[in-house]
């Protein structure tokens, strides 16, 4: 069953609002493991969207329209549906009935009245949260469902009515799970898993970077969950065996919150020395309530100065190794832990750009106890990209280290 989703409305087109049918329409079907094959949007223009039904039933066998059922001339979505099947618009009454209790003068239901007209046969949805009341069209072997544009009251009515509609077609399920890799860039972890990518059939693997981690989606059509995770377990392993002190696993909650759980269960301190990241380490962790309680100090340490007297850095060795360097990254995290007594010391140091020559260039890592880690490399992107991803690496490091062991 091939599926297409067509949003209507010119609002959509200008960029005033954002296409979030399409997301939670897309989202249900990858669910149902109902393949969609094509998203389109058009004005609410008559001509072009009988053009988009005549396109979409031509390719695919389910299309589901959301927009343009409301009173106004410029809903136009039943009329081309009706047009392009060749069915008369007729005047269902039990959606009658509905707005007439909706609406208690005569006025206002004879101006809404189109609302509860329909192609012939079309199985109506009624519309709990509004007068526009959605319908599914079975005609010449495809399935047209339509549905309200208003996101409350298209979700619920795609709830109630068209989930458990659409379940009778899906033979299967999808599952999809995110592996999070650290320590390397987008093209790094692609290399490594490239043979996986050219061989994949069931599950899919498709490696991006988001915005807090890179990671590597797998998406298994299978029955039930249990089925699924057969079908990643050898997946699973290779990515263990291959990125090894990288792999992160598959908990999908932001870093913050696997590290503050573990810091504060443990009782430990944290303190931050940020450089590059101005800030944004601390603020990062910051984000997870309840991390007040251990986390404890933190310097945004910018130039030379505030390194050489908040941190007590070397002056010899900031000259001899400039600030971007291990060597000054290692005098910032003791210099750190000096005022801090912190359990953990995180700092960062690095060209943001974009003027720099060196841009991207940057040294992060961590001193607990007397257990130093640095690592450091170039970053690619725009300054608060090398920003977020530095950040993202240094709170990646670290709880790859509380995962591995005890502190
Ligand atoms: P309509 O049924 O086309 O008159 O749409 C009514 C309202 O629903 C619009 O003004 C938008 O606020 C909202 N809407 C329509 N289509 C969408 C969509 N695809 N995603 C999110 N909101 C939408
Ligand atoms: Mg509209």
């Amino acid at each position: 069953m091939k599926t297409e989703i067509i949003s209507v409305g010119t609002e959509l087109l200008l960029g005033d609002i954002l296409n979030t049918n399409s997301k939670y329409i897309s989202t249900k079907m990858a669910e149902l493991g109902l393949p969609l094959y094509r998203h389109t949007t058009v004005g609410d223009n008559f001509e072009r969207l009988c053009k988009a039904i005549i396109t979409g039933l031509q390719d695919n066998d389910i299309l589901i329209l959301t927009g343009g059922l409301g009173p106004t001339p410029d809903d136009i979505t039943k009329e081309a549906c009706a047009k392009v099947l060749d069915l008369p618009l007729l005047l269902n009454d039990e959606s009658y009935e509905r707005l007439k209790e909706y609406f208690a003068d005569r006025n206002s239901v004879e101006n809404n009245m189109k609302q509860s007209v329909f192609p012939e046969g079309t199985i109506i949805l009624p519309n709990r949260f509004g007068t526009a009341d959605g319908g599914i069209i079975e005609a010449e072997g495809k399935i047209i469902i339509i549905l309200p544009g208003p996101p409350k009251e298209m979700e619920p009515m795609f709830e109630e009515y068209v989930y458990p509609y659409l379940s009778k077609f899906s033979v299967q399920k999808f599952f999809s799970r995110f592996y999070r890799i650290t320590g390397m860039g987008e093209w790094q972890m692609y290399s490594i898993i490239k043979d996986l990518i050219d061989t994949q059939t069931n599950p899919t693997v498709a490696p991006y970077a988001k915005k807090e981690a890179l990671v590597i989606k797998l998406t298994a059509a299978a029955k039930d969950l249990e089925s699924a995770e057969v079908l990643f377990e050898p997946y699973e392993k290779a990515f263990k065996e291959r990125f090894k002190e990288n792999y992160l696993g598959y908990d999908q909650r932001p870093l913050e919150e696997r590290i503050g759980e573990i810091v504060i269960e443990k009782d430990l301190s944290i303190s931050t020395a940020e450089s590059i990241t101005g800030g944004m380490v601390a603020s990062t962790l910051i984000n997870y309530p309840g991390i007040s309680s251990v986390i404890s100090e933190s310097y945004v340490v910018y130039s030379d100065d505030a390194k050489k007297e908040i941190l007590g850095v070397d002056k010899d060795i900031l000259e001899k190794h400039s600030a971007v360097s291990p060597e000054v990254l290692k005098e910032m995290l003791y210099g750190i832990r000096r005022i801090t007594k912190s359990d953990i010391c995180l700092a960062t140091t690095g060209y943001a750009g974009p003027n720099d020559d060196k841009v991207g260039l940057a040294y992060y890592g961590y001193l607990i106890n007397d257990e130093l880690y640095i690592n450091g490399r170039v970053f690619k992107g725009l300054r608060n990209e090398i920003r977020q991803r530095v950040t993202r690496e240094l709170l990646n490091a670290l709880l790859k280290r509380l995962l591995d062991k005890d502190i």
